[in-house]
């Protein structure tokens, strides 16, 4: 295809920019750090960058957009996703909000290295916005540069891309560029920064919209502000609610924490630590959303967090994450009371569509990871009752350090009449500890409960492992792995990481002669910096 033929493809794309028209705009069209009132957003256009590179883009999404393979692989392509055009329609702008971090309030934070480019409307009627991050200085970038780091940005965009293809809940990734312009960063936050090769993330989802986006009106007593982004957001987001009104407002925070339970419950299952769980990192469309100092669990462990600047207090440990999320809904809650005054009626959706969908939302997921067709509770022998059978089980998993994903995705081999020694032969290899007799003592006793729960199951042997394949994946990024992609990237080899992602696009299905993918932790890696450790330094 000749150039001129893709551009004219690129030039009839649809764009359809509905936060810009409908909501306030900052007035001041120059780009410089401050604080900004009363409005959701500034306009600021993505700096240039001097040798944009495409390290990979995630092929299905693109076609959903409407890029054919052709304009996937132009050069026009990788300048647009570098931030050096702009397609007509497109129209750079920061997002204006504020967050609590760490438990605390930050006051206004913002897009400070993100700049969202427009509103894809593809052939389907569907809207996408299409966003750059590490594009650049805007009014929110603080203290801070603009830029992103090319190891964060493939965790980024690998991590985005499988966590879609694991059904969970996420804003997605286009494309990861490199930027050909030198980051500075300090990885250790130990005086010693280095230079490192900087990079572009195009992130795509339905809105961006955080939790933080609204309190910061709240904060400010600016209460026009916040009802005009809650209305536009149950107009755009939630149209089924019907038109904005008290009743409305209430039932859009309802589903606000039942999307929120549920996207908790998928990261349990995964064993997803998203590691910095700040309001402004909470999606009002239940996402994930901004992939940082992230990880996966490898020896199952409740108290763990790849943040190293999490490590005092490990606020968003792996089994804080639940708790976390309803503390972080009760500052959305606090921050709509000028729009939904009864406390009572935030206080009782908070308990019932969060916390109540939370517990049975996790039962159900406890329930099919182990292959049971329900969850059974307090029944009249101890012996069957499932929250008893799952604390023991968390216990052992724990102290035999086993890892999460190979124990769950291997247990639907295990039938009620699997030997002891078999057992125990497979769970020692899942586990990153020689296992001693008390121990695989331990074991023994759990396998026979577990096998005794499962001869009052009704389900086949066949459905078992049908339903236990469907929810336990065999491929997910673990941490080791993005190291080892990352490290080939920093020396412009590629190869990895595209073999990786097209591996996490089935992370159910067994891939044979992808084992590697699916391996165990080396012990190289248990301690190594990006692998079960990581600064928020990005
Ligand atoms: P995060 O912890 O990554 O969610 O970031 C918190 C806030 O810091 C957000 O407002 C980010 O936009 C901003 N931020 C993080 N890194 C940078 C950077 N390199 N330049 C500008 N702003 C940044
Ligand atoms: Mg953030």
């Amino acid at each position: 295809m000749t150039q001129a033929a893709t551009r004219s493809l690129f030039d009839s794309l649809v764009f359809d920019n509905r936060f810009l028209r409908e909501l306030p705009a900052d007035p001041e069209p120059d780009n410089y750090r401050r604080q900004v009132y009363q409005a959701c957003y500034s306009f600021v256009n993505p700096t240039p960058v001097p040798q944009p590179r495409l390290v990979a883009h995630s092929e299905e999404l693109a076609a959903e957009l409407g890029f054919s393979p052709d304009m996937c692989a132009s050069d026009e392509f990788c300048a647009i996703f570098a931030g050096n055009r702009l397609l007509p329609g497109m129209q750079g702008y920061a997002c204006c909000y504020g967050g609590h971090q760490f438990g605390h309030w930050a006051g206004q934070l913002g897009d400070g290295r993100v700049v969202n480019l427009g509103e894809l409307v593809n052939k389907d009627g569907a809207y996408y916005t299409l966003q750059l991050k590490g594009a650049g200085l805007t009014p929110y970038s603080r203290s801070a540069d603009g830029l992103a780091v090319l190891r964060s940005s493939i965790r980024e965009f690998i991590c985005s891309e499988a966590m879609h293809h694991l059904g969970v809940p996420t804003t997605r990734a286009l494309t990861v560029i490199g930027s050909g312009q030198p980051v500075r960063r300090d990885m250790f936050y130990d005086g010693n920064p280095e230079w490192e090769p900087g990079a572009i993330v195009c992130r795509v989802a339905p809105s961006f919209t955080r939790f933080g986006s609204f309190q910061i009106f709240t904060a400010r007593n600016d209460a026009a502000t916040l009802k005009q982004l809650v209305d536009y957001t149950i107009r755009r987001d939630f149209p089924h609610l019907g038109e904005p009104g008290p009743e409305t407002y209430r039932a859009w925070f309802e589903e606000v924490c039942r999307k929120t339970a549920e996207l908790i419950v998928h990261w349990q299952r995964v064993g997803f630590v998203h590691g910095v769980m700040n309001t402004d990192n909470m999606s009002i469309l239940g996402l994930t959303i901004d992939f940082g100092p992230y990880g996966w669990l490898e020896n199952y462990d409740p108290n763990w967090t790849p943040n190293t600047t999490d490590a005092q207090g490990r606020r968003y440990r792996y089994g804080h994450q639940p708790k976390i999320a309803y503390w972080n809904l009760v500052q959305l809650a606090n921050a709509l009371l000028p729009i939904i005054p009864s406390v009572e009626s935030l206080q009782q959706a908070l308990d019932t569509c969060y916390g109540e969908a939370f517990d049975q939302g996790w039962r159900k997921m406890m329930a099919s990871k182990l292959g049971l067709r329900e969850y059974l509770e307090q029944s009249d022998t101890s012996l069957l009752d499932d929250t008893l059978m799952i604390d023991d089980l968390s216990q052992l998993l724990q102290n035999c350090e086993t890892d999460m994903t190979l124990f769950y995705r291997g247990l639907a081999d295990i039938s009620p009449h699997t030997p002891a020694a078999d057992f125990l032969a497979w769970f020692s290899a899942c586990c990153y500890l020689n296992l001693s007799v008390a121990q695989r003592h331990s074991a023994k006793v759990w396998l026979q409960r577990y096998q005794q729960r499962l001869r009052h199951d009704p389900l086949t042997l066949e459905a078992r492992k049908t339903l236990m394949h469907s929810v336990n994946p065999l491929y997910t990024p673990r941490n080791y792995l993005a190291q080892l992609v990352i490290d080939e990237a920093a020396s412009g080899d590629f190869g990895m990481l595209r073999e990786w992602l097209r591996v996490l696009r089935h992370p159910y299905t067994e891939q044979p002669g992808r084992e590697r993918f699916a391996a165990k932790r080396p012990d190289w890696a248990k301690h190594r910096a990006g692998c079960s450790m990581l600064s928020c330094s990005s």
